[in-house]
Formats: C-alpha cells, sequence, structure tokens
C-alpha cells in the first residue's frame, strides 16, 4: 500500500480529478479528507467512499477564498486524524471569454479560487507540515501555466501562478521536511470539460498526441506518485500529465 496511513486532504474532491484522487488514495489505503464547497455533492460522494473504505473517507464543507474555512479544514484534519502528510490543491474552475468582454468580478473570482486559494491552503498546509517536520503539497497547474490560450486571460494567469509559486514554496519549505510540487493536465474528461461546446472538444483533442482527452485516474495516479514516499526526491517539479500536448512546444 503506497499511502497507509497517510492523511490526505484534497480540495474540491467532491467530483472529477479530485474525486479520482480521493478513491486511489483510499485504495492505497490513506484516510481521506475531500474538502469541496457545501453545496457540492462532496458529502455524498464521501459518503459512498467511506462505506466502501471501511470509515476511511470524510467530507469537510470548504471555500478556498475563505481563509476562515480553509484553516478550519486543517484543524479538522489534526483533530480527527492526528496530522496532514498529504494535500492535493486541486480545486478550480474554468472561464473561456474574450478579455475584452471579462468583467473585473469574473477576472478577480478565477484567480481568488485558482491563484490565491492555492496560496491559502498552502499556507495553512505548512503551519501543520513544519511542526511535523514532512509532507507533502501537490498543486493542481495545467498545461495552460506553461502556455497561453486565447480567451483564458484569468485562467492562464492563475494556472501561470500556480507553477512559479510551487517553486518559490518548494524551496522555502525543503529545510523543514516539507516537499511541493504541481501537476500540469491536459484536457481531461471531467465535468469542467463536459461544459464545453463538442466541436471545440474535438479541437482540444486534436492538440493532444496521444489522441484522446485525459481521464481523471490519469492524474490521479500523478498526484499519488507525488504525494507519496516514492517522490522523496522530487520537489519544485511540475508534472506534465498531458498526452503529449506540450512536447512539442518546448
Ligand atoms: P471539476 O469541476 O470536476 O471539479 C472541481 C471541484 O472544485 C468541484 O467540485 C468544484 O465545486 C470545486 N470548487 C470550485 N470552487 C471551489 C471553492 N471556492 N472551494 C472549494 N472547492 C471549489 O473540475 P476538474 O476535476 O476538471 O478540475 C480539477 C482541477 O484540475 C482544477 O484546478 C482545474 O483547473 C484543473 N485542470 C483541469 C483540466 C481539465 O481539462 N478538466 C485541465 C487542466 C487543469 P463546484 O462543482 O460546486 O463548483
Amino acid at each position: 500500500m503506497r499511502m497507509q496511513d497517510k492523511n490526505v486532504i484534497i480540495t474540491g474532491g467532491a467530483s472529477g480529478i479530485g474525486l479520482a484522487s480521493a478513491k486511489r488514495c483510499l485504495e492505497e489505503g490513506a484516510n481521506v479528507i475531500i474538502a469541496d464547497l457545501a453545496s457540492s455533492e462532496g458529502s455524498a460522494r464521501a459518503a459512498e467512499l467511506d462505506s466502501t473504505f471501511n470509515g476511511r473517507c470524510l467530507f469537510c464543507a470548504c471555500d478556498v477564498t475563505q481563509t476562515a474555512s480553509v484553516d478550519q479544514l486543517f484543524d479538522t484534519c489534526v483533530t480527527e486524524l492526528g496530522s496532514v502528510d498529504a494535500v492535493f490543491n486541486n480545486a478550480g474552475i474554468g472561464g473561456i471569454q474574450p478579455s475584452i468582454d471579462v468583467s473585473d468580478e469574473d477576472f478577480l473570482r478565477i484567480i481568488d479560487i485558482n491563484l490565491n486559494g492555492v496560496f491559502r491552503v498552502s499556507r495553512a498546509a505548512m503551519r501543520v507540515m513544519y511542526r511535523q517536520g514532512s509532507g507533502s503539497i501537490v498543486n493542481c497547474a495545467s498545461i495552460l501555466g506553461v502556455f497561453g490560450q486565447s480567451e483564458t486571460a484569468a485562467y492562464t494567469a492563475a494556472k501561470g501562478g500556480v507553477v512559479n509559486m510551487t517553486r518559490a514554496l518548494a524551496i522555502e519549505a525543503a529545510p523543514k521536511g516539507v516537499r511541493v510540487n504541481a501537476i500540469g493536465p491536459g484536457y481531461i474528461d471531467t465535468p469542467l470539460i463536459a461544459e464545453l461546446d463538442k466541436e471545440l472538444v474535438q479541437g482540444l483533442i486534436s492538440l493532444h498526441p496521444i489522441g484522446r482527452l485525459g481521464r481523471s485516474e490519469e492524474v490521479a495516479n500523478a498526484f499519488l506518485f507525488l504525494a507519496s514516499d516514492e517522490a522523496s526526491f522530487v520537489t519544485g517539479a511540475n508534472l506534465m500529465v498531458d498526452g503529449g500536448f506540450t512536447a512539442g512546444k518546448s
């Protein structure tokens, strides 16, 4: 078991990549807290997993735009489970719109969830992990963290910020025994993509040399590696899980 008795927090764990990651961690022996908006289906999903995996999955309502909510999440994890061994900063929203139509509110909301939220959660994680002298933080970036795409200014800015913030945090946290890495998914078949026009999705598929969208489980496996002790000498990395999307572009 690659995650036996590890305590893992996954933000945005009610859906898509986060939910698949929760399942993979449970399969590998971890205790998992699914942290998601109270309005999400997280509590039902967590209850199903809890019953399948013998009481090892908990739901905690958390909004990553609210510092108090994030800090409460970590207090709950320490109180209920005793430690925080790995965190997946996975909560995020999409946003495709011509920049001239984007309101201040829309722009700031994407940045607040996709970038500031990652910082709030990482800060709370580092406070606990520094006391423990160990831990692994994994931040979900994107292919759009390293390349631009039309009509995604806020999303691209946020994900680019996540990639470079990951490097800064990794250097800062390394002497304390804490690793910080990012994952850069290509387009993955989740509810986030289901919102897009079918023709647009066909065009997106053609950008991946492997010739299909990715699956949530394929990103979950990358998270599992970075979260586990198998990645004990890996920090500050941005692991692309993108079916070759970025390979020809560097
Ligand atoms: P999903 O929409 O399936 O899951 C995202 C989850 O995050 C949802 O449960 C959502 O809740 C939750 N969430 C949204 N806002 C907040 C918040 N403020 N606080 C806590 N949770 C919140 O998306 P994916 O699984 O596709 O995406 C997961 C991550 O992967 C995101 O960071 C995304 O940017 C990234 N990614 C996804 C790609 C893809 O192609 N799918 C490609 C590259 C990166 P609700 O549904 O209620 O809004």
